[in-house]
């Protein structure tokens, strides 16, 4: 099956990955619902990732990574794995993953020194931010500016829905640097959290553990060395670097849909209605065939996408976003199955499917919304960047 898009090594790393998950992320996993302070366990989570060696692989091997290039389907198949058994683990291992994103894809060699090898250990937290209170789904619309001054940059400006925030050890903030014929020109900065210009001005609660809120640039002080990539170059910066990490939020929704049908299987089996177990009745298992293939064709599409861009396909804009798409919607719709197929347990706290309702739903709101995601995808084909299927000679 999906094991078309995989190596020997893809399916050892799984293999660990998998171990991992089981052996040390559930069992802190359960700490979530308790009163666990979400930043303790958020640092706890990263530790045990850079100790199990699994951060090594969101950054480039020159870097302290483990593979030449940054691999999107060992980050899927971690992803897939961790988020099976805790959202907050998988959000933490992403996040390292996309903070550094810029810094490994268009950092120069100081920029990459700097951070990476912190990154893949984790001695630092990364976190980027894009979203403002007045700029989600449309990053043309960001406000925070980037002013040349004395050599460096100042910036000012409001950041929102900021993973990591209050968290992090460096932000890569994408600013206003110039305006081109009134539309902004973004650029790529790398602000460290001990910067005095920048600050955490709230945090926000989520339905599901998450360390997220806003943070504020007053008069933040860069020096140009700061900049990645080129002035002007932060639009191709971002959206580049959400090409990459797309099929990996498909990858975490299949993680979720996944336990949610493993518990379901175990439910059903086991619970008795109408003098046997449910698992009888063929209203269920029809609801339990859409779930699983729903979930086998997400996997192709999120493994497709990932093996698009291993190979060197130069744009995987239109893959990246079908299987973010695909992969969370379906997510929604299976673990919304398996609440159901729990009847009034499934609202219970402390229930498995209880935990996956919540934490599934951000899926298909961050790193652009599934609206976001079909407008992509319209433009990729109306623009005709997609391959046609070969069609045999008439
Ligand atoms: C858990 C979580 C983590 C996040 N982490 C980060 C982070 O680390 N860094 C960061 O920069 N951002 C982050 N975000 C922000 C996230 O990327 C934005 O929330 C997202 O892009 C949507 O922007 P918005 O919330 O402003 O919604 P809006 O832009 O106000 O859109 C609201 C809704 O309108 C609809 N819509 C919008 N535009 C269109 C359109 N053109 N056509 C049709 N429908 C449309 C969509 O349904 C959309 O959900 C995070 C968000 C969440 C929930």
């Amino acid at each position: 099956m999906e094991n078309a898009f995989l190596t020997p090594d893809h399916l050892r790393l799984a293999a660990e990955a998998w171990s991992f998950a089981r052996d040390s992320v559930a069992p802190m996993a359960a700490e979530e619902d308790e009163e666990a302070e979400v930043d303790d366990l958020a640092r706890r989570f990263v530790s045990r990732l850079a100790d199990a060696g699994l951060l090594r692989r969101c950054v480039p091997a020159a870097w302290g990574g483990a593979s030449e290039l940054v691999d999107v389907r060992t980050l899927c198949l971690v992803r897939e794995a961790l988020a099976y058994a805790s959202g907050l683990c998988d959000a933490m291992f992403a996040m390292q993953g996309l903070g550094a994103g810029p810094i490994s894809f268009f950092g120069d060699a100081a920029q990459r020194q700097a951070w990476l090898p912190k990154v893949a250990t984790g001695k630092a937290i990364a976190a980027f931010a894009l979203t403002e209170p007045g700029a989600g789904s449309d990053p043309s619309a960001i406000q925070t500016e980037a002013r040349r001054e004395n050599g460096g940059y100042t910036i000012n400006g409001v950041k929102r829905f900021i993973s990591n925030a209050g968290l992090a050890d460096f932000y890569v903030i994408f600013a206003k640097s110039s305006e081109v014929e009134g539309k902004a020109r973004l650029s790529a900065f790398i602000v460290p959290a001990d910067n005095p210009g920048i600050r955490l001005r709230e945090r926000l609660e989520l339905v599901a553990p998450h360390p997220i809120g806003e943070i504020g640039l007053e008069g933040c002080r860069v020096p140009a060395s700061a900049l990645i990539g080129a002035e002007g170059q932060g639009m191709r910066i971002a959206l580049s670097t959400l090409d990459a990490f797309r099929p990996t939020v498909g990858a975490a929704a299949l993680g979720l849909a996944r336990r949610a049908l493993d518990e379901t299987l175990d439910r059903v089996a086991t619970r008795r209605q109408f003098g046997g177990p449910l698992s009888n009745q063929e209203g269920v298992q029809f609801m339990l065939a859409d779930m699983a293939t729903e979930l086998d064709a997400a996997r192709l599409l999120v493994y497709r996408a990932a093996w698009r861009r291993d190979g060197g396909q130069a744009r995987t804009t239109l893959e990246s976003a079908m299987a973010k798409l695909y992969a969370t919607e379906a997510a929604q719709r299976i673990v919304d199955r398996a609440v159901q197929l729990h009847g009034g347990d499934g609202v219970v706290r402390g229930f498995e499917v209880e935990r996956l309702y919540r934490e599934v739903r951000a899926l298909r709101i961050y790193e652009g919304a599934s609206e976001i995601q079909k407008v992509v995808i319209a433009r990729e084909l109306l623009q005709g960047h997609h391959q046609q299927p070969a069609r045999p000679r008439e």
